[in-house]
């Protein structure tokens, strides 16, 4: 039997098993990534949703800074909300670390009050050929600015809000919360795996 293509998930705390369930449907299989020594074995990491602040502490006392900027350099990461927050370049409101490896600005917390978490339909640009999306965004950053090599995939008023740079893609929405498995999908792509 061939064994199947392992795909991680950073398991520190946020929303870890609603992407364990996508990623067994579409016949992979999750690793919940605690350690350094669990990166070796995946072909690509989700970094979820949850909260940046606390994935911070969490990386810092798993000693996984380091194992996760190498890996970064070798394969796929996708960061989801708080994920994505993690891989930017830069990070407002307020500053703090990040692992720089997405060459993004971004605001946290940057839809206010009334609108820290809803559902709307996306939409696609040019380079997103896969089926329509929605997405569930919740105490959702904005993404400020993009860099050069940054190719915008779905946006949600005109602001784009998933995209990809190299073998790596952030979203500042959930798609794991939805029923649709086309992103998932796509990541599994660019982890040579789909
Ligand atoms: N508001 C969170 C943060 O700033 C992100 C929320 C999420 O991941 N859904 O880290």
């Amino acid at each position: 039997m061939v064994a199947k293509p392992r795909i991680g998930i950073l398991a520190l705390q946020g929303a870890v098993r609603p992407h364990v369930e996508k990623l067994e449907r579409l016949g992979v299989e999750p690793v919940e990534v605690l350690t350094p020594y669990s990166l070796r074995s995946v072909e690509g990491l989700i970094v979820p949703g949850g909260e940046s602040t606390a994935f911070l502490h969490l990386i810092e006392m798993n000693n996984l800074w380091d194992a996760l900027l190498e890996f970064s350099g070798e394969k796929p990461l996708w960061g989801i909300c708080a994920g994505a927050i993690l891989m930017a370049a830069e990070v407002l409101h307020p500053a703090q670390r990040s692992l720089n490896v997405f060459d993004v600005t971004v605001e946290r917390n940057a839809y206010g009050r009334q609108l820290q978490s809803f559902v709307s339909a996306l939409e696609p640009s040019p380079a997103w050929e896969e089926e329509e999306v929605e997405g569930v965004f919740i105490r959702a950053p904005r993404i400020k600015s993009l860099g050069a090599r940054v190719v915008p995939l779905l946006s949600y008023k005109n602001e784009t809000v998933m995209a990809r740079e190299g073998k790596h893609l952030i979203s500042t929405f959930h798609p794991e919360l939805t029923e649709s498995s086309a992103i998932h999908r796509y990541f599994l792509g660019l982890c040579g795996t789909a």
